[in-house]
């Protein structure tokens, strides 16, 4: 271990209070302190860029508030069919292309289902896996054997947001409780796969709510590998359509404090990008955020252009982060 890691221990026993004394400590010394953990394990210098492709858009029987694909929310969203696996892999190349290391798959599911659908993603899985991206997917809930059937055909991680804190949950979504989230998770860890889970700010939730989801995160029996916080993107013709912007400070905040308490893990400064400055970006940068989604959609939701994103990194002096690095990274860079 690095001397520096030394102050900031990757601990899966934090308290509550805490997690809420970091968050409210003075917003500079929260930043600093954030970008000290990011530097003890990380190299400040790179961003992990990722790439999501919606595979399959819309109709989903969920209830989740902010969600544009829910079939009983009438939105502009079209929905389509699961893509087929020469359509995702000619997707991928073209983000591999333009330097993203990894590729995100996301079906608007409830769950896996044992089906020619399934297999058809498991092909997927296995050909992305196949051009050298660490490969993901967020398919809805899904049971251990199926994680296991995904490990096999090469996936990296499963994205499986707890979205709010354990006592928000239910004012956001009625369809599946918190406890189906953490099986999902569980079932993710144990087939070994990494873990990507976050959630979602600026959803009427309370600064305690944010810590709460911050608590559950960094509680699990294991950090998820990756952390992504979005900004609520307010969706007409979805029940969040009205909710005030929530000022970028309590993002900035939250950034912070994930960086702090999950020190090792990758943060992602995920949807809502399109909403901050370049100065704000810089920001969330210094607090530790360390990946970004690029390509100009997430899922359904618009995202700044690869040559947008280009022009801020290389301002920044960043670079994208390799493929696969976790597994080949031996010591982090301290002083980079
Ligand atoms: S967030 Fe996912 S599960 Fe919820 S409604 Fe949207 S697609 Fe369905």
């Amino acid at each position: 271990m690095h001397e520096s890691q030394g102050h900031f221990p990757v601990r899966t026993n934090w308290t509550r209070e805490e997690i809420q004394y970091i968050f409210n400590q003075p917003l500079l010394s929260l930043i600093f302190q954030a970008a000290q953990a990011h530097r003890a394990y990380h190299d400040p210098s790179e961003v992990q860029m990722s790439t999501l492709l919606s595979v399959k858009t819309g109709g989903c029987p969920e209830d989740c508030s902010y969600c544009p694909q829910a079939a009983r929310y009438h939105t502009d969203v079209k929905g389509t069919p699961l893509l087929n696996v020469q359509e995702i892999v000619e997707s991928a190349l073209k983000a591999k292309e333009a330097g993203s290391s990894r590729f995100c798959m996301g079906a608007a599911w409830r769950e896996v289902k044992d089906n020619v659908h399934f297999d058809r993603m498991i092909d997927a899985v296995k050909q992305v896996n196949a051009m050298g991206m660490e490969v993901c997917c967020t398919l809805g809930m899904l049971n251990k054997e199926q994680a296991l059937r995904l490990k096999e055909a090469g996936l990296h991680s499963y994205n499986h947001n707890l979205d709010t804190s354990p006592e928000y949950y239910d004012k956001v979504i009625q369809t599946r409780t918190y406890q189906d989230r953490l099986d999902t998770l569980e079932h993710v860890r144990e087939a070994g796969l990494n873990v990507c889970c976050g959630g979602i700010v600026g959803m009427g939730e309370s600064d305690a709510d944010r810590v709460g989801l911050l608590h559950t995160l960094a509680t699990l029996p294991e950090h998820p590998q990756s952390v992504p916080v979005n900004a609520l993107v307010a969706v007409k013709g979805t029940p969040l359509e009205k909710q005030e912007k929530l000022p970028f400070w309590e993002m900035l905040k939250t950034i912070a404090t994930a960086r702090i308490v999950m020190p090792a893990s990758m943060v992602r400064l995920s949807a809502g990008r399109t909403e901050l400055s370049a100065a704000e970006q810089a920001l969330c940068f210094m607090a530790g955020a360390n990946s970004i989604f690029t390509g100009d959609k997430l899922l359904t939701t618009p995202n700044p252009d690869f040559n947008e994103d280009a022009t801020m990194l290389q301002l920044f002096g960043l670079k994208p982060r390799p493929a696969f690095k976790d597994q080949n990274q031996e010591a982090p860079m301290a002083n980079a």
